[in-house]
Parts: C-alpha cells; structure tokens; sequence
C-alpha cells in the first residue's frame, strides 16, 4: 500500500497522451449539457427532498444566460430532519467495522476515477475553472479519499495496545467517532474540499450533514450519489442546499450536532467558532482565508520566480486561499522585475475557460465582480495600477464576470490591500532592503496560509524556513510560488487566523481531530 496522487494531466502527458485528455474533456463538456436546467432535490435519509418554501437558480458565471440547475432553498426544519437522519444512523455506523468504511470509500473512488471528466466539465460550468484545474480538483478529492482510507489501515483505525498497569490488566488506546458533523464546503474547490471534509469525518465513523457552497451545489449532489452508489447507508451523509445563514445557523444551534468542519471565509469560520461554542464546548475544524507573501531576492532565478508567481496570483482568477496577494522584491532588482512581470501578465489568455487556450476564466459571482471594481477604483487612487484593473464587456465577456490580471505598486506597506484578503486576480508589489525587513512584512500579516520565495542563498532560505509564519511554504517553486500543495505531499492548513487546529488536510494528523479517545482496559 504505497499512496500515488492521480495527477491526471501529468500521466497523460507523460504517455503522450494529451491529445485523449482533451477529447475526452471536451465529450464530457457536450454530454452534461443535456442536464442543464434540471431540478435537484436535497437528500435526507435517502429520500430526494423538495423544499416546500422556495428554488434558487443556478447560473454559469461563464455566461449567466446558461440555467445549470434550480435547487431547493433548504430551511431550518429541513436541517433539523438531516440532523435528526444523521443521528440515528451513526448508531450502526459509528459500529461499523472500519474495513467496511474503507471498502465504500474505494468503491467511491473507482466511480469517481470512472467519471472524472464528467465532474471536471461540471466544474467548469459551475465555477469557471479551466479544464487543468477543474481536472485538478477531482484529481484531489480522488486523492483525499484514498489517503485517508489508507491512513485508517495503516493505523490500524486507530487502535493501539497499551502498556499493561498491572499484570492481570490489558489496555488499549481507541480512536472513536464523535457523532453527527456539520461540512461547510466553498465554492473554490467545489469537490476537493467538500470530499476531503466529508470523508475525514464518515471514515472515521461519523454521520454528516453535508451544505456546499450555493454557488457549487450540482458538484455536491453527484457526491452525495456517488456516495450512495458506492455503498453508503441512508442517513449516513444527508446533503442540504440553500443558504449559509440559514443552514449554518440551524447547525450551528442544534444540541445534537457535534462537530463542524468548515472551509470558507475568516468572518464567517469565526462566527461559526465562536457561536457553536455557546451551546457547549465543541469541535470546530476551520480552514480559512489567507493573504499569502512571496519574497524575491537579488539573487534569484527571476524567469522561475515570474513564472511562479503568475500561476499563483493568477491562476483560476486569484480565487484560491493559497494565491499570492502580495509580493516583495529587493531594490536593486525591483524595477526590472516588475517590468517583466507586467510583460508576461500581458500574455495571459483571458475567456472562457471551457477553451484550452484560456487561462484566466470568470470571477465567481456578481459581488466578486462588484468587489474587483471597488478594489480596483482603491488601487487606482492609493497606488500605481502597472496593468489591469478593468473588468472586460466586449462581446461575449459581458455574459460573464471577467477581469483582467491586476498588480499594483506603490502603495504604503500597511495599506488595505495589502492586509485584506481580496480573493480576486489582483496582486500587490514593494520593495525591501534588508532580509529581516521583508520576514517582518510578510509576517505582519493577520493571516499564515502559505508563502514563498525564490532566493539561492542558503542562509536566506534558511532564515526563511526559521522564521516565516505560515503552514505552508515553498522555495523557489516555479510550477506555482504558493498554490498547488498536493494530497500526502504538502499537507494543507493555515497558521493564525488561516485555520484553527494546526493540522493539515491531507497530512498525517487531520483524521483524529474527526476521533475521541477512549481507553480501555479489562482485567483478564
Ligand atoms: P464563504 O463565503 O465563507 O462561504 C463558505 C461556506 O459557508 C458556503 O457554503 C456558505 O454558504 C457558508 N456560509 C455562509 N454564511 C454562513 C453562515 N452564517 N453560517 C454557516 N455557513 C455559512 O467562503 P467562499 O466565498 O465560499 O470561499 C472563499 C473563502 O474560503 C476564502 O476566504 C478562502 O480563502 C477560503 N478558503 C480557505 C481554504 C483553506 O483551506 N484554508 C480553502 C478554500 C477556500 P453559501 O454559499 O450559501 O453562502
């Protein structure tokens, strides 16, 4: 049992293949159109639930005249009876033997490895991502699920035998489940997250109750049937859709919920924190926001680290938790950097991202589109914009919510835009002098997501390693300065207001936070 990432893209293209890749993207993209427009249902103990009150419409934010889908606006009750489902299921499933949730979670993942471009293309329609990312995206949640099957069997589920206090005594140390989790999935990893979290709590012998993004619900339902299909028993994961306020707030207060695991925004994982605790203490997972540096050094690779650095601001519009936001690059070079910079942000392919040459796709929604003016008009009055900070209306784009790549220069070092994370394709720059100066700036920072540099003194790189305050870093890293952290390779959470546990996804300590320990010993 030796875990491998699917890594999609990379295996066809090592066996020259991309040529299949493409058709085969472009079959699914054709294939699910017939779906579009169609009515989903939520899923509580099994059974399809309309919503007696209301449907939301689900828009492409490629264009916004493609209806994907209308979904039911859940309400409390409807979380309640999830709740409720959920709870008594965790009776037997709580029980189950652990190679039994093992064996449903490989069955999950054979179906999901079988429909992987089928999820990629709905991806693509759903939130905008091009079809490297969008493959990306399913290629981690195959990852999460395989990775935590294979941490219950390595660990044995999590059963050790003790030490022995007295020799007629026998001891032993086991993992067990909490009860019923609440998972708050985003939009920006609309399966990688709502699997990985979703998993981390079922193989582990919780129950769920399962609310993704509003802007992502149709990825969350083929899970949720995947899930089914795979062998899953009814009440096990019970999928709501609806809103965040609403469905969160009626987890957040039901006595019978035990933990959440939640990814989203700082403003929104602290008031889940803070507000599921008045109840009684309870666990809380939370994966937030990030506004994450990368340092240039004289004495770097300037190509590697441009290149970087464009797929980690850049890439899928800024709107991942790990994009670099701000970038800080020593004076001498600074000028000619940035030149060459903005030279190859000119290059970038801005359209729809269903098209293979596009690499930058659409914002999410309207108040993302609405936030890029806003954030924009701010830069244009406290800084120098060098490219971008328009959004695009020519044409097709006006169906759509496309920007163009923002960087912005000359603003004070304690600015806004440097200190909030915008979430968008807009990317800030300064200068330093001193090597403890730039570790200051990028630690000044409320948030420690990710961060990097690309510098080839040792002594800075170990300066870096020392003293930067983030979960996780890189060094001179040109397929991404910041993003691109890999399941089992690069486990994923944040430091200070990033994350609340410490421990990341994908990483060897994320499944017991899912467990309570129970010590048991018997007298033979
Ligand atoms: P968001 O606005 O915080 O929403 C996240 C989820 O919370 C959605 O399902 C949302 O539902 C729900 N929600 C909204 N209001 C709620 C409430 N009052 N109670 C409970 N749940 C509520 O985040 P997003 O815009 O989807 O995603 C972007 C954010 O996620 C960024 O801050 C990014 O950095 C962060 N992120 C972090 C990581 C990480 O691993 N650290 C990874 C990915 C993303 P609705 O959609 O219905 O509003």
């Amino acid at each position: 049992m030796t875990f491998e990432n699917e890594n999609t893209l990379h295996k066809f293209m090592v066996s020259k293949g991309e040529e299949a890749f493409h058709s085969r993207y472009e079959e699914a993209i054709e294939n699910i159109k017939s779906e579009f427009g169609r009515r989903y249902t939520m899923i509580i103990d099994d059974k399809n639930v309309e919503s007696s009150s209301e449907t939301f419409v689900h828009t492409s934010p490629i264009d916004t005249r493609i209806v994907l889908a209308y979904f039911p606006s859940g309400t409390a009750k409807h979380t309640e009876d999830a709740i409720k489902a959920a709870k008594k299921a965790f009776e037997s499933w709580s029980k189950t033997d652990y190679n039994k949730r093992i064996e449903v979670c490989r069955n999950a993942v054979d179906i999901m490895i079988r429909r992987k471009f089928e999820l990629a293309a709905w991806i693509s329609y759903e939130n905008g991502k091009n079809r490297y990312e969008a493959i990306g995206d399913v290629d981690e949640a195959i990852d999460f699920i395989r990775y935590y099957f294979e941490e219950m069997e390595k660990n044995n589920g999590f059963i050790i035998q003790t030490k022995s206090a007295y020799p007629n005594e026998k001891s032993k140390s086991v993992m067990k489940p909490y009860g019923v989790w609440g998972v708050i999935s985003p939009f920006n990893f609309p399966i990688a997250i709502l699997v990985g979290m979703s998993i981390g709590a079922l193989i582990t012998g919780n129950t769920i109750v399962l609310k993704p993004s509003s802007d992502t619900p149709i990825i969350g339902y083929k899970f949720a049937e995947i899930m089914k299909e795979a062998g899953l028993p009814a009440g096990v994961l019970n999928f709501i859709t609806g809103s965040g306020s609403i469905i969160g707030k009626a987890i957040v207060d039901s006595k019978d919920v035990a933990g959440i695991v939640f990814t989203g925004s700082r403003e929104i994982g602290y008031r889940i924190t803070k507000d599921f605790s008045k109840v009684k203490p309870r666990q809380v997972i939370a994966e937030l926001g990030g506004k994450n540096p990368v340092i240039v050094t004289e004495n770097a690779d300037l190509d590697k680290a441009i290149e970087g650095i464009l797929k980690a601001a850049f890439g899928y519009s800024g709107q991942k938790c790990s994009a670099c936001s701000r970038v800080y690059i020593q004076k001498s070079i600074k000028e000619k950097f940035v030149k060459k910079l903005v030279e190859r942000t000119k290059n970038l392919s801005i359209g729809n991202p269903l098209e293979s040459d596009n690499f930058m796709g659409p914002l999410i929604n309207s108040n993302a589109y609405k936030n890029y003016q806003k954030y924009s008009e701010v830069a244009f009055r406290d800084g120098n914009v060098v490219i971008g900070g328009s959004t695009k209306k020519d044409g097709d784009f006006k169906y759509g919510y496309y920007v163009e790549p923002t960087i912005v220069d000359n603003l004070p070092k304690n600015h806004r835009l440097f200190r909030e994370e915008l979430f968008m394709p807009i990317l800030c720059v300064a200068d330093y002098d001193e090597f403890d100066e730039v570790l200051g700036l990028c630690n000044q920072s409320h948030y420690g997501l990710t961060a990097g540099i690309y510098s080839n003194r040792k002594q800075e790189v170990k300066m870096f390693l020392d003293n930067i305050e983030a979960g996780v870093v890189y060094v001179n890293r040109d397929i991404s300065a910041t993003t691109g952290a890999m399941v089992g390779c690069q486990s994923f959470g944040g430091w200070k207001d990033s994350g609340t546990t410490g421990k990341g996804a994908g990483g060897p300590y994320y499944l017991t936070q899912f467990m309570r320990e129970q010590s048991q010993t018997c007298v033979v």
